[in-house]
């Protein structure tokens, strides 16, 4: 010993040791990220390691089940490619693609567009527009249900996110005085998803001019994620972009590739900038700024922007044939188990059947994955008012699949409430 320091050799290799176990602490900024949608696999892993025969109606891509990618689009990449398009591109996307995506988005009346710009995936778009925004202790309105990575990103950059409620007895749709009793001076954003995700509900006129009121009373920037907006299901409803509505308000509309196109996995998204310019200008420096550091989105995977928006959109007819019918089956069958209600979805591929269940849904789920093998999310996943249990089926499945997966739960609902 020198003085107060233990400076034996034994000492020395027990500190080293216990150095070397250290753990590597991850940030608290990653704490409360979940995503449910993938979290349920580690359950149903476990049960198809006992054999159980799985069905996996959790994870909205389409390309699992029977649907395509159109052979043009996949053309147009292999062309790009062997045109060894295979370099970076400009930061905010090809000009060629950027281009489509303005004439696409004009004639859905969005405008004046201020910025346009290619990320891989929506997902990217949504992190780099958040990013761009917010600092830690500000808050954004995001819908409960809803999808959720938006909370996970708000969480990642220590703000909040604040949950409105979409209203199930009004076939999901948001509660104006419930958004407009959450706004307060840190409240920087709203989020609407539209066609809305878990719920399928397609938002009403009224509805999105009521968002867009508030948002221009308090100064809010409006998130209009539409990537489903192809994927309307009944006849008589339309989708309308919340940004045709009114050229003044500040919004970013995303969109892309993964699901009107029916290629999840080329991860090609987009975000369009419209409203006042005074509003836009320093907002769009920062998020090009966040854009030229990440370089940019994959090259050759952009040529099949332009042929997808502007070629014929066939597949999106056989698609909306095939997902009516596999709604109707979904709806139907699951209101004829008793435990179960589901509001019809209009658009997307997703229904949030609600749980009259003692216990909560994460449980239910739990035991339905196990004892059937079909993987459903649990509607905690996607945020829902207290006191109520839902969860969230896909219903890309073929007719066959699902009609067996709904008898199942009928099955397993009436030993669990038997229980
Ligand atoms: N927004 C919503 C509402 C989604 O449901 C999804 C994916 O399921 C995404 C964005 C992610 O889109 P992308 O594949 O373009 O990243």
């Amino acid at each position: 010993m020198i003085g107060q320091i233990d400076v034996r050799p034994e000492k020395f290799k027990l500190m080293a040791e216990f150095q070397m176990k250290k753990k590597i602490i991850p940030s608290r900024r990653t704490a409360k990220i979940t995503y449910a949608v993938r979290d349920v696999i580690l359950l149903a892993e476990a049960a198809a390691r006992q054999g159980k025969e799985m069905t996996y109606l959790n994870i909205g891509d389409p390309n699992i089940f029977d649907f395509k990618t159109s052979p043009e689009i996949i053309a147009a990449v292999h062309q790009a490619m062997l045109a060894n398009r295979n370099g970076y591109a400009p930061s905010s996307g090809i000009e060629a693609a950027r281009e489509a995506i303005r004439e696409n988005s004009r004639r859905k009346g969005i405008g004046p567009i201020r910025d346009v710009f290619v990320t891989t995936g929506a997902s990217e778009a949504i992190d780099i527009c958040l990013t761009a925004l917010l600092n830690p202790g500000d808050n954004v309105l995001i819908p409960a249900p809803g999808y959720p990575l938006y909370s996970a990103i708000i969480h990642k950059l220590e703000a909040e996110p604040r949950f409105y409620y979409l209203d199930e007895d009004n076939g999901w749709q948001p509660d104006l005085e419930d958004i407009a009793s959450r706004i307060d001076d840190r409240t920087r954003g709203v989020v609407v998803i539209n066609p809305n995700n878990p719920t399928g509900a397609v938002y009403r006129e009224e509805v999105l001019r009521g968002i867009i009121k508030l948002a221009r009373e308090n100064d809010l920037l409006i998130f209009s994620d539409e990537i489903y907006d192809s994927l309307i299901l009944d006849d008589g409803v339309k989708h309308i972009a919340t940004a045709s509505l009114d050229p003044e308000a500040a919004v970013i509309t995303l969109n892309g590739l993964s699901k009107n196109y029916l290629a999840p996995g080329f991860r090609i998204g987009w975000g369009i900038a419209s409203g006042a310019e005074e509003l836009m200008g320093d907002y769009l420096e920062a998020v090009n700024k966040l854009l030229r550091a990440r370089l940019s989105a994959s090259h050759p995977v952009q040529w099949a922007i332009r042929p997808a928006l502007e070629g014929v959109q066939d597949h999106l007819v056989e698609a909306r044939e095939k997902l009516s019918r596999r709604r109707d089956i979904t709806v139907e069958m699951l209101n004829a188990i008793d435990g179960i209600s589901c509001v019809s979805p209009e658009g997307a591929f997703y229904a949030f059947p609600r749980l009259e269940i003692p216990g909560s849904d994460a449980e239910f789920v739990g035991e339905l994955i196990k004892s059937t093998g079909v993987v459903v999310v649990p509607g905690s996943g996607f945020g829902q008012r207290p006191g109520t249990s839902h969860f969230r089926v896909v219903f890309l499945a073929p007719e066959e699949v699902l009609e067996r997966a709904y008898r199942a739960i009928g099955r397993f609902m009436e030993s669990y409430l038997a229980k």
